[in-house]
């Protein structure tokens, strides 16, 4: 049986203050929680403030990148010991928008991947089609390529242990979600390609979340469907009330 996780991706947003002031609210609202697993990934500056808010509580936190390197000459970028030393247990990596936008390709969401496993953090490595891909049929093709890629080198017992995000880049903020059916198909695949990968055990060990669009409202049908283990959520992550409700949801679904 795999625990819920419910994941809050904020991007590029919030300031200390801002952050500090959601976990004021979140924490008492989801105190009571004990069967789902709620992580939050802040960005690097409010990282520090946001585990120290969240340590009588149960909620975890994570980077939203790291650099392969331990440390040294790599002008703006952070490695996993000191997102470790900041207080994250895990860390998302090779977000669409990070492919996407500053050029990440599957070999360096493996040494990423890698980095961070070394340095004792839960990687959350995101795959995922685009529409073009989608519409031309290649969407299996394209996360059987991407898992490969990006969990070169990584052991059974390794995939066991971390997260993978199926997140389909056309429904990413865009208000457009995978029909339940969609992220099913998708999410099966992917254990299938971990289980060739890895072996049935890490397979089904491992857990996958939906990421795109995830609202209170779809929360309880994507989270309901067996091979979907929990939420990366997005703009809905940035509001306590409305992130609450989505661990809600998906508790209900793994009911
Ligand atoms: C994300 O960026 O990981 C994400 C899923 O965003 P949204 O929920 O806003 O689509």
């Amino acid at each position: 049986m795999r625990t819920p996780l419910l994941a809050a991706n904020w991007k590029m947003h919030k300031t200390v203050p801002d952050a500090v002031g959601f976990v004021t609210a979140f924490a008492p609202r989801v105190a009571a929680v004990t069967d789902a697993d709620i992580v939050l990934a802040p960005p690097f500056t409010a990282l520090a403030a946001v585990a120290d808010a969240c340590r009588n509580s149960r909620v975890a936190v994570a980077g939203q990148n790291l650099h392969w390197a331990s440390q040294g000459a790599f002008t703006g970028e952070i490695g996993a010991g000191m997102l470790v030393d900041a207080g994250a247990t895990h860390v998302i990596l090779g977000h669409s928008e990070r492919r996407q936008l500053f050029g990440e390709d599957d070999a360096v969401v493996a040494r990423k991947t890698r980095a961070a496993i070394d340095a004792g953090l839960t990687p959350i490595v995101c795959v995922g089609e685009t529409l073009d891909q989608r519409e031309a049929g290649e969407t299996l093709t394209v996360l059987g390529r991407q898992l490969e890629g990006s969990l070169a080198g990584v052991t059974p017992a390794e995939i066991a242990a971390l997260v993978v995000a199926y997140e389909p880049v056309w429904a990413i903020g865009t208000g457009r979600t995978a029909t339940p059916d969609q992220a099913q198909d998708a999410h099966a695949h992917i254990r299938r390609r971990l289980a060739e990968i890895g072996g049935d055990e890490a397979a089904d060990r491992c857990r996958l979340l939906y990421g795109g669009s995830v609202k209170p409202a779809n929360a309880e049908a994507i989270g309901g469907q067996t091979d979907v283990d929990g939420a990366l959520v997005g703009g809905a992550s940035l509001d306590p009330g409305s992130f609450a409700e989505i661990v809600d949801a998906a508790r209900r679904a793994a009911l």
